[in-house]
């Protein structure tokens, strides 16, 4: 007889563990703020260096920990949250699982120094994977600060994967966000590296909004308020004109928990109906109250998704009461409040690699792929771009005219050939021949088609071009477009922004041709969001992505009159293209209706075959 079945030793169920629970650095930021909130904190402070990796330090002022629940808090299944599974019925805190600190003592050097309120002297724990914990008093003011060192370090397979500092750096603020936004009566701060990112004192929800999200959201919100038998809903949703091509403005809490729900999402984007665009999505943030019993936040290890017992009712309520508040805010006269059938928004196809697809859009998402990124180093603040050196280095040069990348509106590249004939119908279509038969362009994915394909080209080649503006626009940036625009920097001066970036704000002095004066905020803003959303999606490489995000901001809309040459070119142009047929989002372009066809509809007998 062998017997070959052992347990495994703690630290190792540690580290498998961990691999659920903590992911990246942002993952041990938000377990380590939710365990300061449910310690009942009024002040919170974080600092971390490279993004993280190195350092995450966090000191609380809550209820601390005695000496024996300090050496309990580091074990595995261990919490002072819940004890009987009635409690896990109803789930009031944000912890529970007891698997945090356990699985981060399991990828990196763990230390915590905490004191209670009636004690004299505080205690000090020094954990490191596989080694003996250590554990002394010290002096100390009441609360908790924990350290996080070196994340990952026993596990390189799983450092690896981290991308470059600013993807992680723009993950923790994305949570900082959302914890200050669901908390706005807790002061926080927030150090990255030595720079300060946020000091927030205890405030208004608008204020706190102002702070985080800028004074442009916060000057066009309107307030939602809403209750009945079993839903409280609360917070803000954006007025139209301020939404934006990603869903990056969108924040839904559920009891203070920020979740991710794309069926709720599409209750509010819904509601807008036609108010927005199929391309614009709604700046909201939401906060939803249910009783803790009706749902069930323990799905998923990191709590981001929750299970309702009725799904289908909070989407109509909620969908009701955003209508409800763009009516009674004259947003709009003429919705029809029937009794909606919840729908199902998303279906996932279990034939293609569970891709899931929009159902009303027929938008397909890609499952999330980790692609560890190059990495991109950071620059202080108050830097011209393009950088001398950038200029040095790179074999872009600024001035380079280059005839092939000529607007399309130009008439340079008009040919002589036959006279097709072009005719634009409802400002959105337009109607040519081909020898075949009849020719139907979508304008707008057209221009897209075309617009993207020429940025590929640029980033491929590095030629640039850019338009030197009379007036150069400066407006604010917040603290993610900032990081998301260091990061992308090299490829939007490719593309033809010329910028100098001071603090938060932003000057714009040389813009893209396609880029339409005026636009220039509203456009660098959305390629910025875009870009981001694309990246969340896990769809396209750094270029593709960029790209994409570019030509879906420069590509003429859809409303817009053009005339003969403009509509002559954009279907030359278009015709250049290596895909002409589909638009960089798969949409498509261009529909034939042949003569055989034609002649079909028509009763006579085709004669081509
Ligand atoms: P959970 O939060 O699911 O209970 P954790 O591993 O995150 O599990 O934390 C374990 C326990 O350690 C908590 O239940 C709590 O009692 C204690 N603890 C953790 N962080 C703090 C803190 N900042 N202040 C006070 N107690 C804490
Ligand atoms: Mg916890």
């Amino acid at each position: 007889m062998t017997n070959i079945i052992n347990i495994l030793p703690d630290f190792i169920a540690n580290q498998i563990a961990a691999g659920e629970v903590v992911q990246r650095p942002e993952s041990v930021i938000k377990e380590l703020i939710e365990n300061s909130l449910d310690a009942k904190s009024s002040n919170i402070h974080i600092t971390i260096r490279d993004a993280g990796k190195s350092l995450i330090h966090i000191v609380d002022n809550g209820v601390g920990m005695s000496k024996s629940d300090l050496l309990l808090s580091i074990k595995r299944h261990a919490t002072s949250k819940i004890l009987t599974n009635k409690d896990l019925e109803a789930i009031k805190s944000f912890g529970f699982r007891g698997e945090a600190l356990a699985s981060i003592s399991a990828v990196a050097k763990l230390e915590i120094i905490t004191k209670q309120k009636n004690d004299t002297l505080g205690w000090k724990l020094i954990s490191e994977p596989n080694k003996e914990i250590n554990i002394e008093p010290v002096d100390t003011s009441i609360g908790t600060q924990i350290l996080v060192k070196n994340l990952f370090f026993n596990t390189p397979a799983r450092r690896k994967f981290l991308r470059a500092n600013l993807t992680e750096y723009r993950h923790i603020l994305d949570t900082i966000n959302k914890f200050g936004l669901a908390n706005p009566n807790i002061q926080l701060s927030f150090y990255d590296d030595n720079n300060l990112i946020y000091k927030l004192e205890n405030e208004s929800l608008k204020n706190r909004i102002t702070n985080i999200l800028g004074k442009k959201v916060f000057n066009n919100l309107i307030n939602i308020d809403f209750k009945n038998d079993f839903i409280k809903i609360s917070g803000f949703i954006g007025s139209p004109n301020i939404a934006k091509v990603s869903r990056s403005g969108q924040y839904l809490f559920l009891n203070t928990r920020s979740i991710n729900n794309k069926s709720l999402n599409h209750a509010i984007s819904s509601a807008f109906g036609p108010l927005l665009d199929r391309n614009q999505h709604p700046v909201f943030i939401i906060f939803l109250e249910i009783n803790p019993e009706e749902i069930d936040i323990n799905v998923h290890p990191q709590k981001h998704e929750v299970k309702f017992e009725d799904e289908r009712a909070i989407y109509n309520t909620l969908k009701h009461a955003v209508q409800l508040c763009l009516r009674t805010n004259d947003m709009t006269s003429e919705f029809v409040f029937k009794n909606q059938q919840a729908e199902q928004p998303f279906i996932e196809n279990k034939f293609d690699n569970n891709q899931i697809i929009n159902k009303t859009t027929g938008e397909i998402i890609d499952k999330y792929e980790e692609q560890p990124d190059n990495q991109i180093n950071n620059t202080n603040n108050s830097t011209k771009y393009p950088t001398n050196e950038f200029a040095k280095q790179s074999k872009n040069n600024f001035t380079k005219e280059i005839s092939v990348f000529d607007s399309i509106f130009s008439d340079s590249i008009l040919e002589n050939s036959t006279n097709f004939g072009y005719f634009q119908v409802h400002d959105k279509y337009i109607i040519t021949q081909n020898e075949k038969g009849i020719l139907v362009i979508d304008q707008h994915n057209a221009h897209e088609r075309i617009n993207y394909e020429k940025a590929i080209l640029m980033l491929d080649k590095e030629l640039s071009k850019s338009q030197q503006m009379l007036f150069p626009e400066t407006f604010e940036l917040d603290k993610k477009e900032i990081t998301i625009l260091e990061e992308i920097k090299d490829e939007l001066i490719i593309l033809g922004f010329q910028f100098s970036l001071n603090n938060n704000k932003i000057e714009i002095f040389g813009k893209p041709t396609e880029i339409e004066n005026g636009n220039e905020e509203k456009d660098l803003k959305e390629i910025l969001s875009k870009f981001e959303e694309n990246q969340e999606l896990g769809r396209t490489n750094k270029r593709e992505n960029i790209a994409a995000s570019y030509s879906c901001r420069s590509a003429i809309k859809t409303g817009k009159k053009l005339n003969y040459d403009e509509m002559k070119n954009l279907h030359q142009n278009l015709m250049k293209c290596d895909t002409p047929e589909v638009c960089p989002h798969g949409r498509p372009v261009i529909m034939e209706i042949t003569l055989k066809e034609l002649d079909l509809q028509f009763g006579r007998t085709p004669k081509y075959d």
